[in-house]
């Protein structure tokens, strides 16, 4: 085999390393500093929110320059713990964004939720390299975020696997032979459930995905179908097309991550196995491919690809993300604050499965939420503080007897 340089950026930063995205990123790395030796990338920062045990133990292994931990008391842990290294310790609501401002050359944004999205803007803001997992940031954001991008030379490399997908086989100079953008999704553990069953469904089974392990609010929102709503308001931004352009199949094998129809009629789709270093590997070493631990894809011990139309009746979750993109950004900023609280809430047992789409949609129709574009950070941290506030008051009526 004709041997290869190592093709990934020098200098890394992860914000979220601790979870299970940032874990898969790690691997990467560790794979190619095995392949290329342990000088050929080097970490600038690493974040998490409290887990100073974990980070501990990648500062150790990856020797960043600075690792950001938000927790306080999980700060003074992790700095007890690294103060032998002479590794920089930021710690409190600041460090992350201070992680984030750190010169770089590619920027891992993995943190969960609307809580990505300060250093998410600070990354595009310095004109970054993004791998963006956090979609909430694109969700809630999502003008916002691409136009900082624009306005800082910072680019955005899809990292969630059906964005991915269509970064990898849509054509951006043949836009004007596009037709549609297909998401596939597994379907998640409810897949076949009756609305009954759903009723009654535990946080444990929600979090026990059929395909994809991940952490624990993107599996209940993959439960519910929110993840696929939300992720047809990210494709909006991503790749610039209207709702009528987007649409969703249930996949159960998860094998086919994103396809795109062209006016001939060739449809063009990424297959690859259902493992998040596929895409991260993808995004780390763009325009280049590298090798990853994978295990590869057998499409004849598969068999079988099956795809259905989702049915909204039962995840009507969908439905609601879908009427917010056409509704517009500040309606999608509300959605997702929304949707935040409900599967705390859900997680913590304090609602039902069923109650999740059913607050968000209360929440949504409490307040009009009809700005079309929201441009600024104060706006979006508006609408998603009083979206936030309407979702605490209504968990009452939704929460078990
Ligand atoms: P996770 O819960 O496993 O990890 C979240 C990370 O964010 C952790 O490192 C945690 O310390 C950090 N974090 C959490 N709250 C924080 C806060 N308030 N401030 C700072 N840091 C905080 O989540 P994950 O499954 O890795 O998902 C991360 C993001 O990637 C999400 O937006 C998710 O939708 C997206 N994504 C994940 C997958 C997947 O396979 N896990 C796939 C596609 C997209
Ligand atoms: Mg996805």
């Amino acid at each position: 085999m004709m041997t290869v340089d190592y093709q990934g950026p020098a200098r890394v930063t992860i914000l979220g390393s601790t979870g299970s995205v940032g874990c898969s990123t790690l691997d990467i790395i560790d794979s190619q500093r095995a392949a290329f030796g342990d000088d050929c990338v080097e970490i600038i920062a690493l974040t998490a929110r409290s887990n100073h045990e974990l980070l501990a133990r990648q500062a150790r292994h990856f020797r960043p320059r600075f690792v950001g931990i938000v927790d306080e008391e999980a700060g003074a842990a992790l700095r007890a713990r690294l103060a032998d290294t002479g590794i920089e310790v930021g710690i409190g609501p600041d460090a992350v964004n201070e992680a984030a401002q750190r010169e770089t050359d590619w920027a891992m944004a993995a943190i969960v939720g609307a809580a990505g999205l300060q250093s998410t803007l600070t990354l595009a803001r310095c004109g970054t390299v993004i791998a963006l997992a956090n979609k909430e940031s694109l969700v809630c954001a999502g003008a916002l975020l691409t136009s900082l991008c624009k306005k800082n030379g910072s680019r955005i490399l899809p990292v969630d696997s059906e964005h991915n997908a269509i970064f990898q086989v849509l054509d951006p100079n043949r836009k004007d032979a596009l037709v549609n953008i297909t998401l596939t999704a597994s379907g998640g553990p409810f897949r076949n459930w009756s609305v009954e069953q759903m009723r009654t469904a535990t946080p444990a089974q929600a979090v026990a995905h059929p395909v994809w392990s991940m952490g624990s609010k993107i599996s209940v929102d993959s439960a519910s179908l929110m993840n696929k709503g939300l992720e047809l308001i990210e494709a909006r931004h991503l790749f610039d097309v209207s709702s009528d352009q987007l649409a969703v199949l249930i996949h159960p094998q998860s094998v086919v991550h994103g396809l795109v129809e062209y006016s001939d009629g060739s449809i063009l789709a990424q297959l690859g196995p259902a493992d998040m270093r596929v895409p991260i590997a993808s995004a780390f070493a763009w325009p280049n491919r590298i090798k990853t631990r994978c295990t590869p894809l057998s499409l004849a011990a598969i068999g079988t690809l099956e795809f259905s139309i989702p049915d909204v009746e039962r995840f009507p979750a969908l439905a609601l993300a879908r009427a917010a993109l056409e509704k517009g950004d500040a309606c999608c900023t509300a959605l997702n604050a929304a949707n935040e609280v409900a599967v705390e809430a859900f997680l913590a047992g304090r609602i039902g499965f069923l109650a999740i789409a059913a607050l968000v949609d209360a929440v949504l129709q409490a307040a009009p939420f009809d700005s079309d574009a929201v441009h600024s950070l104060e706006e979006v941290v508006d609408i998603d503080k009083v979206a936030r506030r309407h979702a605490r008051e209504k968990c009452a009526q939704f929460q078990h007897p």
